[in-house]
């Protein structure tokens, strides 16, 4: 296991934080790691990692000692204890969580679950398009299954595995040894059959007696309209077969599927709304105009008042990405963007001058020739653009 880490830091709180800070903080970390909200493969881990340091930082004593001694201050506590001197089911009930199983998801599984295959991740990249539509496609996962050929048990079909000769089926060795204290018992795992209680002895071709091969599986995925970057879907059951176990209850691992979308040339995307940035002319900003703006599926039109700014921001309703959640479908925000000509024919020099004295601008205030200092600046700018 990794090194500890501090539990203000996981907590992300100050070291003198108050009580309430530190509830505070716990709170806003459960509702983002609870394994009611939250399938991140590593939720469970996070979740129990706060838990428990806030379950140090809550307790006066145990907290001083924590401060002083960092995690050897409280050595002295199992992890049992640490959980069972606060009342979690209290307080999660508090923030509105479900806490029937909360001990049992810390001690109990694993402990006495069945022996899980490994979970799989596979990253999947879409466009945007295909986010917005959704979309059905089948990915191929390389993975760990169950070889067919022996149904997993790792003996050529038409034999079958036979019980092991040394621990008699058993998997464990037993010795026993008289001693002057008395009788020590020691028990170890059976070398011979590695534990399993039974040994091949015409192993199967196609898995050499491991009854479990490497195969790329085709896999079906339905990708729900909306989905973000970093999005994940859970396929249950479709991760790693589980290692060899007879005897005992075993389920594959799951699959996760994660998305990544590819960065569009027109759209960036802010939840459920997608954003367009538009360059409009300094004369279409100051007289307002109608404009054709793209859209995910073809083109809607847009007024752009007199007086736009650069940066103003104009909302095309129902143009953004479907919800992911609920029902209705995001907007489309075109940012506008001022262009100012980087260079003028003398009629539209002339033009721009006569509007300037129209607005009042002196003509000492501009640069005729190229020998102003700001001029050169600018051209130092423009050179360093291109
Ligand atoms: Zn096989
Ligand atoms: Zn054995």
């Amino acid at each position: 296991m990794a090194e500890k880490r501090d539990y203000y830091e996981i907590l992300g709180v100050d070291r003198n934080a108050t009580e309430k800070e530190i509830k505070s903080a716990y709170r806003k970390l459960a509702m983002k790691y609870h394994p009611d909200r939250s399938d991140a493969p590593d939720a469970e881990e996070r979740f129990k990692e706060i838990s428990e340091a806030y379950a140090v930082l809550s307790d006066p004593e145990k907290r001083r000692q924590y401060d002083q001694f960092g995690h050897a201050g409280i050595g002295q506590y199992s992890q049992e204890d640490l959980f069972r001197s606060v009342d979690f089911e209290d307080l999660l009930r508090g923030f509105g969580f479900g806490t029937d199983s909360i001990f049992d998801m810390f001690f109990g599984r694993g402990r006495h679950g069945p022996v899980r295959g490994r979970d799989l991740r596979y990253d999947l990249e879409i466009t945007l398009e295909q986010a917005a539509s959704g979309l059905e496609t089948t990915i191929e996962v390389p993975r760990t299954e169950v070889c067919r050929t022996c149904s997993g048990t790792g003996a050529k079909p038409g034999t079958s595995p036979v019980r092991c000769q040394s621990c008699h089926g058993t998997g464990q060795i037993t010795r026993t040894q008289v001693t002057p204290f008395g009788q020590i018992v020691t028990s170890t795992t059976c070398s011979k059959c590695g534990g399993r209680g039974q040994v091949i002895q015409t192993p199967c071709d196609d898995c050499d007696g491991t009854g479990r091969v490497r195969r790329y599986r085709k896999i079906n995925v339905r990708i729900p309209p909306g989905v973000d970057t970093g999005h994940h879907l859970k396929l249950r059951g479709q991760g790693e077969a589980p290692p060899f176990s007879p005897g005992a209850p075993a389920e594959p691992g799951d699959l996760y599927i994660f998305i990544n979308i590819r960065p569009h040339p027109l759209f960036s995307r802010d939840g459920d709304n997608l954003i367009h940035e538009m360059n409009i002319s300094m004369t279409q900003a100051a007289l307002g105009t109608e404009l054709d703006v793209p859209t995910l599926d073809g083109r809607a039109r847009l007024k752009i008042p007199p007086g736009t700014q650069s940066g103003s921001l104009f909302r095309i309703k129902g143009k953004g990405m479907p919800r992911l959640h609920g029902t209705g479908t995001g907007d489309l925000l075109v940012r506008t963007n001022v262009r100012i000509p980087a260079s003028l024919t003398p009629r539209q020099r002339q033009l721009l001058e006569e509007l300037a004295r129209e607005f009042g601008e002196t003509e000492t205030r501009r640069h005729q020739g190229k020998t102003g200092f700001f001029e050169k600046i600018v051209d130092e700018v423009k050179g360093a653009v291109r």
